[in-house]
């Protein structure tokens, strides 16, 4: 729950909805057990212990002649024993059941402590001249039976912008989650200019790119304050900075209260194209040398969605952000420089528009053949 925003940054909402669920599944099923086995005990155990007693009491009295004085103390001591007894059964079950959720949270912590962040080395990523250059990645999620990326080979071009594309399950986000290591490959490398990742000081890695989500986490803070969730040092001449390349600057001012009005909890006082701009400029404002995005016009309408693409158009030509879109719309590819079809964990291909509208087939399917795509954006 406090990781909220680093599972929505990492795509994984879906699985981690889906543990959780198990989790509580199987926690509702050992609890309706628990309690089911506290219920019959209480019930048979105080028949049971009498029982046991009153066929003591006539073996006693029938076959060992016992006196009735030491009969009588023998059967007091019993029951006094009977809810001694069942108060012990009745707190090792609790025991036990509690047990369970403790194996599961130390579990979990073990397997957190195994997935802690290795600092990496100690090289800085401050700007990108070239490029990024993934070769022979495999990643593979724990437990799955296909590899998520599956000796992927990709060139991601500095200062341009480049669409992922590519069906559902084809690795995308893995991908992408790789960039910053949120998630570490298993083989192959991935070079920023032919520098290792794994030079980089991950914290320094991580601040070099910038992330803006499908749907971004919006507190009820002030415009400015959102903004420096970037770079809370930042100043009040580079909050408008931000703002303005993310065109997000006439409408914040616009507000009662410009920079200064609260946004509401979750942005509800923004509309979804407003939200996605200001978060925009959240994510400038660090001015990272890469800007991924997992299509930020998928909940767009299409006023919105042309104006968050100007904005996006504006970052691209003046400043020299590497920028990364996986894409789903076709405005979205339209406007990449260069594109790379993901299947299967693989780039099955890449180039621009009209290369691999040439080259792949489930992007023809997908967005057409270059011709067509042409009229279609001339007519509109
Ligand atoms: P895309 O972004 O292209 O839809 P993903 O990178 O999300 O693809 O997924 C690639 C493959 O990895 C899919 O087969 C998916 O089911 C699997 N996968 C994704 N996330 C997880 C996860 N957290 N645990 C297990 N398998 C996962």
């Amino acid at each position: 729950m406090k990781a909220i925003r680093l599972v929505r940054l990492s795509n994984i909402e879906a699985a981690e909805l889906s543990a959780l669920q198990g989790h509580t599944e199987r926690q509702r099923e050992r609890l309706y057990k628990q309690r089911r086995l506290l219920a019959l005990l209480s019930v048979l155990i105080e028949p049971i212990v009498l029982a046991i007693a009153l066929v003591m009491l006539y073996v006693a009295v029938s076959h060992l002649a016992l006196e009735m004085a030491a009969t009588m103390l023998f059967f007091f001591i019993l029951l006094r024993m009977s809810p001694m007894v069942k108060d012990a059964i009745v707190h090792r079950q609790s025991y036990l059941g509690q047990m369970a959720s403790i194996e599961v949270v130390s579990e979990r912590l073990r397997s957190l402590e195994e997935a802690k962040d290795d600092p990496g080395g100690d090289r800085e990523l401050t700007a990108l001249e070239e490029g990024i250059i993934c070769r022979d990645v495999h990643f593979n999620y724990a437990g799955a039976q296909t590899r998520a990326l599956n000796g992927l080979n990709l060139f991601i071009p500095a200062a341009k912008m480049t669409a992922i594309v590519g069906p559902s399950g084809a690795g995308k986000s893995t991908l992408v989650d790789c960039l910053p290591r949120l998630r570490t490959p298993v083989s192959g490398q991935i070079l920023f200019d032919a520098v290792a990742q794994s030079e980089f000081d991950v914290v320094s890695l991580r601040q070099a790119i910038s992330f803006v989500s499908q749907s971004p986490q919006i507190f009820n803070v002030s415009a400015a304050d959102h903004i420096r969730y970037g770079r809370p040092s930042a100043t009040d001449e580079e909050v408008r900075w931000a703002a303005s390349a993310a065109q997000a600057d006439d409408f914040i001012s616009e507000m009662s209260e410009g920079y200064e009005t609260l946004m509401g909890e979750g942005g509800i006082r923004l509309s979804g194209g407003q939200r996605q701009r200001l978060d925009l400029a959240r994510a400038l404002i660090r001015r990272a040398p890469v800007l991924v995005m997992d299509e930020p016009t998928s909940n767009l309408d299409p006023e919105s969605e042309a104006k968050f693409l100007a904005a996006l158009e504006a970052v691209r030509r003046d400043t020299p952000t590497t920028i990364i879109v996986i894409a789903h719309k076709l405005s979205t590819v339209h406007l990449a420089d260069h594109i790379a079809v993901m299947e299967d964990g693989i780039v099955a291909a890449s180039g621009t528009f009209t290369e691999v509208s040439e080259k792949s087939s489930w992007f023809r399917r997908a967005y057409g053949s270059a011709a067509n795509i042409a009229v279609a954006f001339e007519t509109t």
